[in-house]
């Protein structure tokens, strides 16, 4: 029996609604009277169900289509700006007891390098990623609780709180390890963690299993309703995220919706972010090998459907994504991105030799993170470095009102520009620095409260004229 407000992950995530909701959105999919209804819903900028969604992800009308894509554009700078928030993944050990068989750290792969570093490896890992100009971690690890135990994860983010390097700090740690316990989920939040990540990989419970054949992530309901543990655990915020090329793309998004839609239901506020990774070559693993890899186009489209579903969730794109890719859907409203990530344990300091490899997946997108930053603002985006809503107590649905009240240009885009002048002034090459100032000036006037413009431009001259850091509001 479906329902949204069970604590059951085979309630909430229903198969069978998923396989009616399926039903019903292919019979639709040329139903323009509804097709235009729903529209005019997302319109109002508070969401879509999960059906109506899917409705819209199954309609081919090329020209309702363009008009999706067209308020996904919308909702995005109304709700995001021109902001792209930049991070970078910190892998911290790939030793993993799991058998997913589309992850290179699966427990038979007996020729990748296994690594775990050591608190001061994290340290020159982290030096290596502030000295880029990163403030924003996602710590990634495989799951072994004798090798990484929860004991080690927060060692690893003491470490990483810890480190003043010249101008550099990490703010905040998002942390993306399996399925845990409240208890350590507790511990987490204690540690001053900022978004808990986790990937549901496939809502498909049968794909699940086959696709996680051994190890406790088989365990398909301790997987699914790890984010309530998280949040009983004291965590406000939460990433979901599908891992697409597993499964059919449409039950998956079916089943992020009402993973969502059922967050909202029993903790009152929706997931912070979704990811949309999709499988990539990496070492003994051939994405080709799996049947439900989805083009560019349905990929848009997904991001895009996102966007106008659940107006008020981050959505995060990382590097597995080429340049080309990254472009188009930053546009449908991406709001995160990472930048010069590096898949392999260690892999900041020192790049790994061929015949060592403990990379996760390949990236594509292969640039620096000057080059990404600049990049972004010669498309006109604002890539913020903030950290501040999580430092100032605004998580889950306070974050949430923050966004709900309009007042986010009055807070994200200052704290945008002066995260971003901090990057211009501490790590960004002339030829950057140069753009960004001239977009600093121009994006100070779309602060609309006259009172934050001057603060900010005050203290916009403090950071360039007395070294001055760390300003928020
Ligand atoms: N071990 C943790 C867990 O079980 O959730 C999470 C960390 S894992 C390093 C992060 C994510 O990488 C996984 O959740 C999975 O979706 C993704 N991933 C694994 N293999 C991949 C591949 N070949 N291509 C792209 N992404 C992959």
């Amino acid at each position: 029996m479906y329902d949204p407000k069970s604590l059951k992950a085979e309630e909430f995530i229903s198969d069978a609604e998923i396989r009616e909701t399926l039903d019903y959105a292919e019979k639709n999919k040329d139903n323009l009277a509804l097709i235009d209804e729903i529209i005019e819903k997302a319109k109002l900028r508070k969401g879509l169900t999960h059906r109506e969604a899917s409705v819209l992800l199954a309609c081919e009308n090329e020209e309702k289509i363009a008009e999706m894509f067209d308020l996904a554009e919308q909702i995005k700078k109304d709700f995001y700006g021109n902001r792209i928030v930049m991070f970078a993944p910190l892998y911290l050990s790939n030793y993993c007891v799991n058998g997913c068989v589309y992850c290179p750290y699966h427990l038979k792969n007996k020729h990748i390098a296994r690594k775990k570093l050591t608190q001061e490896e994290v340290k020159r890992e982290v030096i290596a990623l502030q000295d880029m100009g990163h403030k924003r971690l996602a710590i990634e690890a495989g799951e072994d609780p004798k090798n990484n135990p929860i004991e080690y994860i927060l060692e690893c983010i003491n470490t990483i709180y810890s480190i003043k390097h010249k101008n550099g700090a990490i703010r905040r740690v998002n942390v993306n390890i399996a399925a845990t316990t409240v208890e350590n989920y507790r511990k987490l939040h204690d540690a001053g963690i900022g978004t808990y990540i986790l990937f549901q990989e496939t809502y498909n419970k049968e794909s699940y299993e086959q696709l996680h054949p051994t190890g406790p992530k088989h365990d398909y309901a301790y997987h699914t309703e790890a984010m309530d543990r998280a949040m009983e655990g004291g965590i406000d915020d939460v990433g979901l995220g599908v891992l697409f090329g597993l499964e059919l793309y449409k039950y998956e998004f079916a089943g992020l919706l009402m993973h969502a839609e059922h967050l909202e239901a029993v903790h009152g506020v929706g997931p912070h972010t979704i990811s949309v990774p999709r499988l990539k070559r990496a070492d003994d693993i051939d994405p080709d090998t799996f049947d439900n890899g989805i083009s560019d186009d349905i990929f848009a489209k997904i991001c895009a459907l996102i966007r106008i579903s659940v107006p008020y969730t981050g959505m995060i794109i990382s590097t597995r994504e080429s340049k080309a890719v990254r472009e188009k859907v930053i546009r449908l409203g991406v709001s995160q991105i990472s930048g010069a990530s590096r898949t392999s344990v260690g892999g900041y300091c020192e790049p790994e030799p061929e015949d060592e490899c403990s990379e996760q997946f390949d990236v594509s997108d292969k640039r620096t993170l000057d080059e990404v930053v600049r990049w972004l603002m010669e498309f006109g985006y604002i890539p913020s470095f903030c950290t501040a809503c999580y430092r100032e107590g605004r998580t889950g649905d306070r974050f949430m009102s923050l966004c709900k009240s309009g007042q986010i240009q009055n807070c994200c885009h200052p704290n945008a520009l002066m995260t971003l002048k901090e990057y211009l002034m501490d790590y960004a090459s002339p030829e950057t620095r140069k753009i960004g100032e001239a977009l600093i000036e121009k994006e100070l006037n779309n602060i609309p409260k006259e009172k934050v413009r001057q603060i900010a431009a005050d203290y916009l001259v403090q950071i360039e004229k007395e070294g001055r850091r760390d300003f928020r509001f």
